[in-house]
């Protein structure tokens, strides 16, 4: 495989056991934990000065703190999204600055594109023919495109809940899609289904694959370079699986580890009141979720009622000095609107999470008034541009 100097192989978060990344290609076969790309810090030669003097182009421009290098990679330059400075939402939070990062602007309209580069260069370097997954959406859409791009055939199992655009761009980009009645945990049981018949089929799903964290990590190194080496004071992230969360803390810790930051940001995870289940064991000192029973959100990327990774997700929230909270689809709706006619940013309901467990946050006294706070736009306000437009109209608009 075409893998980076640094880059040791993959540890796995249960029992510890390490695996190259030619057999290791998904979960840990001894005990079935998250595999997590490893490096030998030692051996990565970062300094500010040379990450400053790269075009601001890509995620791929953090090569060495990734498993494959950029010559071999399923990419169409994702990541590299502007932080924008959002000088009304800062005054209406009562903090010194807040700034949103704009994963609308990938390639496919979400972040979920970085964690789908890093896992189709690994399917396409383990030879795969096939690539499969369960998604609310995004990830399925994502998936189909860089599937198209490696000539991988992509199997995508949706529920029908999933947004009308990622299930239309699913087929746009040659993917075969399986929309499946019910929610996400019914789309997983129809994939896990598909796997078991084929088994040639690559996962490219959720924590199957070791790469989707990884890839999600490098949002955590824009924002600080972007902010010239200055450690925001908090992250607040619209939290479903908690993929993009854990891939920020490992993120921080390896650049506080490499010398490039002093400190690693608070993190906060953001949830709607109707699939809480990490706001829940936030609240009550739990080291895991219980799940939901029944999930009813409009914000159908983070509707997850059983994330699997949450000891994960709780201990970069209680390590990282965050928090959790979640607040109602109304009040999710009316940020995404208030920040669209506001900053001109458009958020997806999903996202607009963030925004209203930021402004949640704000009330409740956990930003200091000079605080630096940055709110991931995980996606396109427009992919979902019907969920807000009804919104209104709820309201006679
Ligand atoms: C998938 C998704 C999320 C949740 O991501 P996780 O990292 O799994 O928590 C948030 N926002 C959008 C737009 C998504 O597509
Ligand atoms: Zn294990």
């Amino acid at each position: 495989m075409d893998t980076t100097d640094a880059f040791v192989g993959l540890e796995c978060i249960g029992c510890g056991a390490s695996f190259d990344a030619e057999t290791g290609t998904h979960r840990c076969p001894d005990c079935d934990g998250v595999l997590d790309p490893a490096y030998d810090y030692d051996a990565v030669d970062l300094d500010r000065e040379t990450l400053e003097a790269r075009p601001f182009d890509s995620m791929w421009r953090y090569e060495e703190l990734l498993p494959f290098t950029r010559a071999s990679a399923v990419t169409m330059d994702e990541g590299a999204t502007p932080l924008v400075e959002c000088e009304k939402l800062a005054d209406e939070l009562g903090v010194g600055r807040v700034l949103i990062k704009d994963e609308g602007r990938n390639p496919t309209g979400t972040f979920k594109d970085r964690g789908q580069t890093l896992a189709m260069t690994a399917a396409n370097q383990h030879g795969a023919s096939d690539v499969a997954l369960a998604s609310a959406g995004n990830a399925g859409q994502a998936a189909a495109a860089y599937a198209g791009r490696a000539d991988i055939d992509s199997h995508v199992f949706l529920p029908s809940r999933a947004g009308f655009t990622t299930k239309a761009m699913v087929n746009v980009h040659g993917g075969d899609m399986t929309v499946v009645g019910g929610r996400i945990g019914d789309a997983g049981a129809a994939y896990a289904d598909a796997m078991a018949e084929h088994d040639d089929w690559y996962s490219v799903k959720t924590f199957v694959t070791p790469y989707r964290h990884e890839g999600k990590k490098t949002m955590l190194y824009e924002i600080v370079e972007q902010l010239e080496w200055a450690v925001p004071d908090a992250i607040v992230y619209p939290t479903g699986g908690g993929v993009g969360l854990v891939g920020m803390y490992k993120a921080a810790e390896e650049f506080r580890d490499l010398g490039l930051i002093d400190d690693v940001p608070a993190l906060y995870a953001a949830q709607a009141t109707g699939c809480q289940p990490i706001v829940e064991a936030f609240e009550d000192g739990r080291e895991r979720h219980d799940p939901v029973e029944y999930p009813d959100t409009i914000c159908g990327g983070i509707e997850i009622p059983d994330p699997g990774a949450s000891p994960w997700i709780l201990e970069a929230l209680r390590e990282s000095g965050g928090g959790a909270v979640a607040t109602d689809d109304d009040d999710i709706l009316e940020a995404a609107v208030a920040v669209a006619k506001g900053e001109g940013l458009e958020m997806a309901p999903t996202c607009a999470a963030a925004a209203s467990g930021a402004w949640e946050l704000g009330e409740r006294g956990a930003f200091d008034d000079d605080a630096t706070v940055v709110i991931l736009n995980t996606g396109a306000g427009n992919k979902d541009a019907d969920v807000l437009r009804s919104h209104l109209m709820g309201q006679g608009v």
